[in-house]
């Protein structure tokens, strides 16, 4: 059998020319669009799905985690047109969590990305790259009618595995010291729950994990052997043959503002991924974890208290990837920096989620949360690689260590990251120079923290 294919050498047509040209429309790239539309560049974004938002849309991660630092404008607006639209976000029962719906994310960060001028490409799938000097000239996509090319000045990778650092050559690593990777989740929603009588069964048990014991807003959890309340109710289910062992990984629920009755659950951990660099086993997973979803969708129904009347409401349209392929840049940001709430010269964004890694051997392994108000930077220089002149990477994978991805990857930090490669692409066009050569500190003075 043959084991490779030879096909690109043909000439491909031009969609157009953009200053700047972001790959992916999650919360990092959409911030970035929205800052170098901001500043007046020429701006796509080029998005695979139907929708900017990225894992907290299509694989339904919601709500943002709390973070108690000072944020880039970009997340402001974010919370003021959620906020608008009727989402319930950070106030003094919630703390400094956003809620949101999938839908109501991906319509803020549509509205606010196309009033700052922004232009979408969506159905686009980066498939390859045109190099020059070390520099990218334009992007291969995949798109309704074919192979499509997009040329672009200044290039962000926010795709969440690096996929345009590496079709570019840059140096990328992934996984932990035996390349295993992060344990991925396949998330659902069911409605139709009685959400009271639900909180009011897990909190009879005495539980002392549940956040938001009164009010609309609810949060469970049961981690399998760590002693959670609800575990013997899930080992029931095993002893039935309602559940398998492996359901009891890892089970996690959240309230969804303004849908009464609906739960996201933020499970089931695909347990047999334990490198999810690699389509097939992806796939696999995928199929095992729909089967998962069912188990647990009937479980509940025929077990818990507050389900009687539940339905599954939807699965997400995207894995629930918490850690892929991560840039190796000049800076490789580190635990370290993190447990020195390390700054620097070049520091752009902020981040004080705690190292939160969901080992896929290992289980979950934590490092301290930070007392309130502390923070580490994230510098310019785990952004950009010295051999891709033109490209900023942001979001979750910019250049760290395996565990300290674990802290950088929520949302309002990929939302910041975001912002500064845009104002950094605007800095280059400014000064007609790299990508790889702004200067951090002159760009770090521009950004703003509220
Ligand atoms: C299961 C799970 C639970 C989580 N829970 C929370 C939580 O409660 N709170 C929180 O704040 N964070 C949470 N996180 C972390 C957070 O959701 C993500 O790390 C963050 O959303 C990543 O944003 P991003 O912009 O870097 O990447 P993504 O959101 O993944 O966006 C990348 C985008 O690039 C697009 N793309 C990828 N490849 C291509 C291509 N070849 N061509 C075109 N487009 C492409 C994708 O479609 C996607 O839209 C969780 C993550 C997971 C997986």
């Amino acid at each position: 059998m043959m084991e490779t294919v030879r096909c690109f050498d043909r000439d491909i047509p031009l969609l157009g020319c953009w200053e700047a040209v972001v790959v992916g429309g999650g919360s990092a790239g959409a911030s970035a669009g929205i800052a170098c539309a901001q500043a007046g560049l020429s701006t796509l974004i080029v998005e695979k799905s139907l929708c900017l938002g990225g894992a907290s849309v299509n694989a339904l991660v919601s709500p943002m985690m709390r973070s108690f630092t000072g944020h880039h404008s970009n997340f402001h607006a974010l919370e003021a047109r959620l906020r608008a639209q009727g989402c319930q976000t950070r106030d003094d029962v919630l703390g400094e969590m956003v809620w949101f719906t999938p839908e109501d994310m991906s319509e803020a960060l549509e509205t606010l990305y196309i009033q700052a001028g922004g232009q979408m490409l969506y159905e686009a799938v980066l498939v390859d790259c045109a190099m020059e000097g070390g520099q990218i000239r334009a992007l291969i996509l995949a798109v309704p009618e074919g192979l499509r090319a997009v040329a672009g000045k200044c290039f962000v990778d926010a795709s969440g595995d690096a996929v345009l650092a590496r079709l570019a050559g840059a140096e990328t690593a992934h996984g932990d010291e035996n390349g295993n990777d992060q344990i991925t989740s396949f998330r659902f929603e069911m409605g139709g729950i009685n959400v009271e009588r639900y909180r009011d069964y897990v909190m009879g048990l005495g539980d002392a994990y549940s956040q938001f014991p009164r009010g609309y807003f609810y949060e469970s959890a049961m981690v399998g052997g760590r002693d959670f309340v609800l575990e013997p109710l899930f080992q029931k289910g095993v002893r039935d043959g309602a559940l398998r062992p492996e359901d009891l990984r890892y089970y996690q629920t959240f309230s969804l503002p303004g849908r009464p009755g609906c739960l996201s659950f933020n499970c089931p951990h695909l347990v047999n991924l334990t490198d999810n660099t690699q389509a097939m086993k992806r796939s696999a997973a995928i199929v095992e974890g729909r089967a998962m979803i069912r188990r647990l969708a009937r479980f509940l129904k025929g077990y818990m208290p507050g389900f009687e009347n539940a339905y599954l409401l939807r699965e997400a349209s995207m894995l629930g990837v918490r850690e892929s392929y991560r840039l190796v840049g000049k800076y490789v940001l580190t635990e370290e920096d993190y447990t020195g709430q390390a700054r620097f010269p070049d520091g752009v964004a902020r981040g004080d989620w705690y190292i939160d890694v969901h080992s896929a051997t290992k289980g979950l392994y934590h490092k301290k949360a930070y007392e309130k108000g502390d923070y580490y930077e994230i510098p310019y220089r785990s952004m950009v690689c010295a051999g891709v002149g033109n490209l900023a990477v942001a979001g979750r994978c910019i250049s760290t260590t395996f565990l300290m991805q674990a802290s950088v990857r929520i949302i309002p930090t990929c939302m910041d990251m975001g912002q500064a490669a845009g104002a950094a692409c605007a800095a280059a066009l400014r000064d007609g120079i790299a990508l790889n050569a702004v200067d951090g500190v002159r760009l770090r003075e521009g950004l703003d923290y509220q």
